[in-house]
Parts: C-alpha cells; sequence; structure tokens
C-alpha cells in the first residue's frame, strides 16, 4: 500500500521538558517546541507527545547483495532485504543519499508497510537478513525494532547500516535485536563533524565501542574525501583507535568519495590515497582491511591473518570463491570473525 500522508506512531525515548519535549533518541537531545519537528525531520512534538512520523514507511525496498551495504563478514554471498525511509540526523555535505536522507514529506510516495510485510519481502526475494539502509536507520527506531524482532521469529538476521549518531539507552536496546552494524566513521577529528556534517564524533565512537561490547557484529566504513579526512596522520590514529579500541578482528572499509551534493567542487580519491590507508592500517594491526568504490585489485579479497591464505575472493559485490570450514581458514584453521 502505497501512501503520501505521513502516518504517526508516539516515539520512544523521549521527556516532557515544561511545554516542549526533549527527544533522547541521539546526540542532538532535541528540545522541540508543540507543534515543531526535531533535526531529524521525522519526529514532532504534538501537545507533549512525541511521534515517529515515519512509523512504517519505506522510501526504498530492494533486494541487495550484502556485500553492497558493506558487510564481507556477515553471510558473506547472501541476499539482505533493504529499506530505507526519509530523514537523517546529521547533515553530512557529501552525502551519497541526499535524494532520501534530505527528503521532505510528500516528496517520496512512501510505501506503509507492517513488520509481516517485511519479512514477506524477505521470503519472495531469498533474502538471508534484513538491512535497514538508504537512510539513516536510528531515526526510525521505533519500527526498525519491531520489525527486526519480527524477522529474528522467521529466522533472519538483521542489520543496520548507520552514522553510529544515537545515544546509548536506545543502542543498548538493540541488543538481540540487530545482529550487525555497518558504522560510518565519517573522519576522526571533531573538526570535520561540525563542519561538514552538523554533528559531533565523540558519540559515534562511543557507539561503536558499545556496540561491540554488545556483541554485535561491527565493520566500519571510513569514506576518504579528498582535503578533509585524508591525511596519513588521521587515517593512522583511526586505525590505531580501532585495533585498540574495538579490536584488531573488526573489518575496516576504505571507500572512495566520488562528488556528490553540496560538495561538487572535489576530485575523486585517488587510488594512491586508498592504497596508502590500507597500508596503514594494516601497519596500526588491523586484520581485515578492505578498498571500496573502485577497483581494488586483491584489496577486497578476505585473507586469513595467520597464514595468508585467501578465503574470500570478491569481485563486485559477487563472492567468487571461499576456502572456509565454518568460520575457520581452509588451510590453517584459525577461527576467522565472520557471522555465517
Ligand atoms: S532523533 Fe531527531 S528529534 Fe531526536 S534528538 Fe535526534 S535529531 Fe533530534
Amino acid at each position: 500500500m502505497s501512501t503520501s500522508v505521513h502516518a504517526s506512531h508516539e516515539a520512544q525515548f523521549y521527556s516532557r521538558e515544561g511545554g516542549k519535549v526533549r527527544c533522547s533518541l541521539c546526540p542532538h537531545s532535541c528540545l522541540i517546541a508543540d507543534g515543531r519537528r526535531g533535526l531529524c525531520g521525522v519526529r514532532e512534538n504534538r501537545s507533549g507527545t512525541l511521534y515517529s512520523l515515519i512509523y512504517g514507511l519505506a522510501s526504498s525496498i530492494h533486494a541487495d547483495p550484502i556485500e553492497k551495504k558493506p558487510l564481507f563478514h556477515f553471510l558473506p554471498g547472501s541476499t539482505s532485504i533493504s529499506l530505507g525511509s526519509i530523514g537523517c540526523n546529521l547533515f553530512c555535505q557529501h552525502c551519497q543519499n541526499y535524494s532520501i536522507s534530505k527528503a521532505k514529506f510528500g516528496q517520496f510516495d512512501l510505501t506503509e508497510l507492517t513488520p509481516g510485510d517485511v519479512v514477506r519481502y524477505a521470503g519472495t526475494t531469498g533474502s538471508s537478513s534484513v538491512s535497514w539502509t538508504y537512510n539513516e536507520p536510528t531515526i526510525w527506531h521505533e519500527f526498525t525494532t519491531v520489525a527486526s524482532k519480527a524477522a529474528h521469529v522467521a529466522g533472519l538476521k538483521t542489520n543496520y547500516v548507520t552514522n553510529g549518531y544515537i545515544q546509548e539507552a536506545p543502542l543498548r536496546e538493540l541488543k538481540g535485536v540487530i545482529d550487525a552494524m555497518n558504522i560510518d566513521v565519517k573522519a576522526f577529528n571533531e573538526g570535520f563533524y561540525k563542519k561538514i556534517c552538523g554533528g559531533t564524533l565523540a558519540p559515534v565512537l562511543k557507539a561503536c565501542e558499545v556496540a561491540v561490547e554488545l556483541g554485535i557484529h561491527v565493520e566500519l566504513t571510513y569514506l576518504i574525501i579528498p582535503e578533509h579526512n585524508d591525511s596519513m596522520d588521521e587515517i593512522s590514529q583511526f586505525s590505531k583507535w580501532v585495533v585498540d579500541a574495538l579490536g584488531a578482528e573488526v573489518p575496516i572499509h576504505f571507500s572512495a568519495f566520488h562528488p556528490d551534493y553540496k560538495l561538487t567542487n572535489l576530485p575523486r580519491t585517488p587510488e594512491r590515497t586508498l592504497s596508502h590507508a590500507y597500508d596503514q592500517a594494516k601497519k596500526a594491526g588491523a586484520e581485515f582491511v578492505y578498498l571500496g568504490n573502485i577497483l581494488a585489485g586483491d584489496k577486497d579479497d578476505t585473507r586469513c591473518p595467520k597464514c595468508g591464505t585467501r578465503v574470500i575472493e570478491r569481485e563486485g559485490f559477487s563472492v567468487r570463491s571461499s576456502n572456509l570450514k565454518g568460520n575457520r581458514c581452509g588451510k590453517c584453521g584459525a577461527e576467522l570473525n565472520l557471522v555465517l
């Protein structure tokens, strides 16, 4: 069923402050006057009750290879029914999905879904998982959690493709609900988050740490933007933080920037920058490093960190072959960080 009129559903994670409400879903902690919406544009105060305006409303539904998220260590080679709504809680000048993340109500013919519809879409597309992606799933919390629980009952796994801009209490509610996350760490400096994204870095790093602690399978994406977050010092610091704070086994995807939205004046990321980033992360001790959005050669393959055997070979989003015994290296038997 399609609708262009936004539905509503009482939101979680808010409190009343005078005649206003304080949303505590993401670190913006918006204080929202009656009749107004938070910065994400999809949560509205109506007479002291906060509503999600996008509950069950999807802008996009596609069956994607899981590798497209990118998630390389989570059900490799599988199909994932992928859903997004509209809106975002960051304001990245380089957003590559801005037609969705910046869409206003009425600009999209939104499809109204029940959790059962999500499960049915997964079944008809042969999907092994449900991906909440395209726009920021954090701001769709009330629906993604309910539909993810339905997905689990149906034997499906679930994942978020997220900017990690979420407060700790709602993130903790995702334990046992969301199985995997690809979290964007957009830079490793606060100045970038403030100037380019309208947010802050510290809560994102905290969210990564909490997600790992909760047992959620985490992979990270770092989009390298020329002149903004491409210094090898910054990339080296980021890589060391991943290894020290999250673990050497957490996969890192360095992705190439292409000019988009408000950052059309910048060049694409040179291949040599991506290669240097790959080397920096390896030097820092990261066991699984990948390059994306370019022809990556063998830098999108998975190798056993112990013996170097190529255990998963990829071409584009396709998994061509594997040398695995369960989640162990087929040659040396080392246990690998893979969810199969
Ligand atoms: S989720 Fe939306 S309304 Fe809530 S704090 Fe974040 S930006 Fe504000």
